[in-house]
């Protein structure tokens, strides 16, 4: 399933914060970037900023070593293309980006 799917659901169905919030926090509940050699104590011990496909950018993840997300299970699930997402924002803004030609 094309991962932007997910997105236009998340958009077209017209969620409200609280529900946008629920995808999101269940996103973070299999997410895997806490064991990632990239992910940093600074985006929160209990691992509180993840799912950055979904969320985009870190607040402070800055330095880029080894990215898991391709064997993250919600990544095949969503058909997810890109990587580093914490690093260089989510799957809608990484295509976004790709498509305008700015990298
Ligand atoms: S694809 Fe990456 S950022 Fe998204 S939930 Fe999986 S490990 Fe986390
Ligand atoms: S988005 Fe990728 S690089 Fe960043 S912490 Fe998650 S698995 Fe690691």
């Amino acid at each position: 399933m094309p991962s932007d799917y997910f997105e236009l659901l998340l958009t077209t169905l017209n969620l409200t914060p609280e529900e946008r919030e629920m995808v999101i926090e269940r996103r973070k509940t299999r997410c895997i970037c806490d064991i990632c050699p990239t992910y940093r104590l600074c985006a929160g011990e209990e691992g509180e900023e993840r799912a950055f496909c979904t969320v985009g950018l870190s607040a402070c993840i800055d330095t880029e070593d080894e990215c898991l997300c391709s064997t993250c299970p919600l990544s095949r699930e969503m058909g997810l293309r890109y990587s580093f997402y914490c690093t260089r924002g989510s799957e809608n803004q990484q295509h976004i980006r790709d498509i305008i030609g700015i990298r």
